[in-house]
């Protein structure tokens, strides 16, 4: 079976930072969800199917084939074979991204993709719904949270030092809208698992977070 730690909250916590931090450290393979569900909007977005149209969006994503593996910078993302680390990071993916999460249909394909790639092994795994629905038997979950000021301020920062424009009232109204579309979504919305181990990173760097964690996975 795998050794599975589940790392679950919403975005800007420094949940992807820290994760890959503590895989390298741990000596265990990273699993970024996220990556998966944008690689599927993205390419539901270059199809031109509109994003509520449930049935043809899972029509589609059940053809993709979507691969994720490490690499130097970071996780590397294939779509059919094309590399689309980038282009899954752009502002119009990450706004359609929440309503493609939200289809039944597309969350069963990820967390079946999800169970596969991290089947028997050392694994750091990220998202939204690891400890409750993908891992529910992960041997530790945590849950990362922050103001939304602050993970907006994060958010922020990453895209300017990714080269990307960013506004940072604009970047704020788009963290709170995802959070509440993947909070209040009925397909496995995001929330704690009451076995979680809850970090409020506000005030920490990306250091004590990680060795916080790391303090966990010896335990
Ligand atoms: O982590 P990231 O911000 O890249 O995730 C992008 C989006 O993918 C989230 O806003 C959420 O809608 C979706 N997601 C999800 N379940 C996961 C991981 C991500 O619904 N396990």
């Amino acid at each position: 079976p795998a050794t599975v730690v589940a790392i679950d909250g919403p975005a800007g916590t420094g949940k992807s930072s820290v994760s890959r931090m503590l895989a390298d450290r741990v000596g265990a393979q990273y699993l970024d969800t996220g990556a998966m569900y944008r690689a599927a909007s993205l390419a539901v977005l270059r199809s031109g199917i509109p994003v509520d149209d449930g049935s043809a969006v899972a029509d589609l994503v059940d053809t993709l084939s979507i691969d994720l593996r490490d690499g130097p910078d970071g996780t590397v993302v294939a779509l059919d074979g094309e590399d689309v680390s980038t282009a899954i990071r752009a502002d119009d993916v990450t706004d359609a991204v929440s309503a493609v999460a939200a289809n039944p249909r597309v969350r069963a394909r990820m967390v079946d993709l999800q169970r596969r790639v991290a089947g028997g092994r050392f694994v750091v795994v990220e998202g939204r719904d690891i400890g409750t629905v993908v891992f529910p038997d992960a041997e530790l979950k945590v849950f990362l949270t922050a103001t939304p000021d602050e993970r907006a301020r994060r958010r922020h920062r990453q895209n300017r030092a990714a080269g990307r424009d960013s506004d940072l009232a604009q970047v704020l109204a788009s963290v709170n809208r995802r959070d509440h579309l993947d909070s209040t979504r009925a397909a496995s919305p995001l929330r704690r698992a009451e076995d979680a181990v809850e970090f409020d990173t506000s005030d920490l760097t990306v250091e004590q977070v990680l060795t916080g964690l790391i303090e966990l996975v010896d335990q």
